[in-house]
């Protein structure tokens, strides 16, 4: 398992860790079922498309969970699935599968081969942003279209224990066997029968009922005919399979809640008998001037966008972090740039005047900053807190340095980072790297400087930014950087 901690840990005096579970809308004090470890299972994305940066808030938001559980001493098993089908465009049972939409969308012919091609483009993709909002990579990766055989077997499960009839479209899961189906958010499941005037499926015994299996065209063969399991039932297994019939934590975004999280509920514990995950935790949306943001909408912007416009993952990160995971939150470019101010400073202060500082670590400071991300990882009041401790005169300047990699450590923001790594990638060069004329005009204006020549150290400085260098003074000596045209 990987090492989090900035400094040795003293994790037993920590305070408990409260997390709000979605299922009983309330901060628990979270005890993992096992001293072995965490098993937890974040809902992935669906790889027809780029994912847009209100889906990435649900990985960053898992991260920094288990950040803070490895921060507290746990060792965590986490999985994350890919969804290479069976995502219908309603998540429900009506609507396209989200990779056909996306197989039409790149004039591909409609097979598994093509899926699996699609879905690795992806895949990749994903895999780079994750990479950029440094992200820690999850134990296993599980990938739906991997876990069929998994799959089917559940469903076999669940229709030798008579849970599940067949339609003429597939096969589906009998709600009214499962006494407290939609307990996550509460559902009024009476109130979804009278609003399924418009249920295109007439033969579903309950609106509520789910397909455990469509047929189709493009799919898999099984004893129900070609086709292929439903959308929920592809977390199950793939949960099953690679962390065991029960879990410690469930996660998702909001939206996964009323049918997909629910429908997940009603089969394992109907298969096992035993409660599937403890605790449920869901993040909330990101909006754009108040709208939802939807790839099916058409409306996404991707980190990609952001990255083509000079802003780094680790910029996006930090604003996310800067709401509660369960507060919307309103994505604006003016809002990213005041979080990318904010980081440069930070960075700099890391990567150039403290650079160089030691300390040891101050583990009454630290209860503090632990005390708040216990507290259902509150990660703005965090932020808050490690700006105000870096002014923090009574602490040595090493302390601070020390608490704020501790701080790092659980918002993962890159500021444990090699200083000059880091410096270049906030685009400062290298001296020596400069061309020879470059440099020269630097060095008389460090003369100009200490001699407090103020109008030639200006001249020098316009002079350079004419050739298109960026010069700013730093205890160590000027720092470069290109200016972008
Ligand atoms: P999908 O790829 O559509 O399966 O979605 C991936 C994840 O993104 C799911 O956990 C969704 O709940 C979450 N999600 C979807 N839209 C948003 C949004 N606008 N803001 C935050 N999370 C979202
Ligand atoms: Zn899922």
């Amino acid at each position: 398992m990987f090492k989090l901690f900035a400094s040795e840990s003293n994790n037993e005096t920590f305070p408990p860790v409260f997390l709000f579970n979605s299922e009983s809308r309330e901060e628990e004090e979270f005890q993992p079922l096992s001293k072995k470890g965490v098993r937890m299972y974040s809902c992935g994305p669906t790889v027809y498309d780029y994912a847009h940066i209100g889906n990435l808030r649900a990985y960053v938001f898992a991260d920094t969970l288990k950040r803070a559980l490895v921060y507290n001493g746990y060792q965590v098993n986490h999985t994350i699935n890919y969804t290479d089908f069976g995502h219908l465009t309603s998540d429900a049972d009506t609507g396209e599968d989200k990779m056909m939409k996306g197989l039409k969308r790149e004039g591909l012919d409609i097979s598994l081969e093509s899926m699996r091609a699609l879905s690795d483009r992806f895949i990749a993709a994903f895999e780079t942003d994750i990479e950029a909002l440094n992200i820690l990579p999850p134990s296993q990766f599980a990938r739906a279209s991997e876990y069929v055989k998994e799959q089917i077997t559940l469903i076999k499960t669940l229709d030798e224990k008579g849970y599940l009839y067949q339609t003429s479209d597939g096969v589906y899961f009998d709600t009214s066997k499962f006494p407290t189906y939609g307990r996550l958010g509460n559902i009024d499941i009476d109130a979804l029968k009278d609003g399924a005037r418009i249920e295109t499926n007439n033969e579903k015994k309950h609106p509520a009922d789910f397909a455990v299996w469509k047929n189709g065209a493009l799919g898999w063969d099984s004893e129900w005919g070609k086709g292929f399991p439903g959308w929920h039932i592809e977390c199950s297994a793939m949960a099953f399979s690679t962390l065991g019939k029960q879990i410690d934590i469930h996660t998702g975004g909001v939206d996964n809640m009323p049918t997909h999280h629910n429908g997940e509920i009603a089969q394992c514990e109907s298969a096992t008998g035993k409660q599937f995950s403890k605790y449920w935790m869901h993040s909330e949306h990101i909006q754009i001037a108040g709208d939802k943001i939807a790839k099916s909408e058409g409306n996404g912007i991707i980190l990609k966008d952001l990255l083509d416009k000079g802003y780094s993952g680790a910029d996006y990160r930090f604003w996310l972090l800067q709401s509660h995971y369960r507060t919307k939150a309103n994505f604006s470019y003016q809002a990213l740039d005041g979080a990318k101010q904010a980081l440069t400073r930070l960075k700099k202060l890391m990567f150039t005047q403290w650079s160089d500082e030691r300390g040891t670590l101050n583990t009454e400071k630290q209860l503090e900053l632990v005390s708040l991300v216990n507290q259902d990882l509150d990660t703005p009041k965090l932020i808050a807190w490690m700006h105000d401790m870096i002014k923090d005169e009574s602490l040595s300047v090493g302390e601070r340095k020390t608490l704020v990699l501790e701080c790092d450590a659980l918002l993962g923001l890159g500021l444990a980072d090699d200083p000059e790594e880091g410096l270049k990638a906030l685009g400062h060069i290298a001296f020596n790297t400069l061309p020879e004329d470059v440099q020269d005009m630097i060095e008389q204006r460090e003369v100009a400087r200490v001699a407090r020549n103020w109008t030639e150290a200006d001249h020098l400085r316009d002079a350079l930014k004419l050739q298109g260098y960026e010069v700013t003074d730093a205890p160590e000596g000027a720092q470069v950087t290109k200016i972008e045209k």
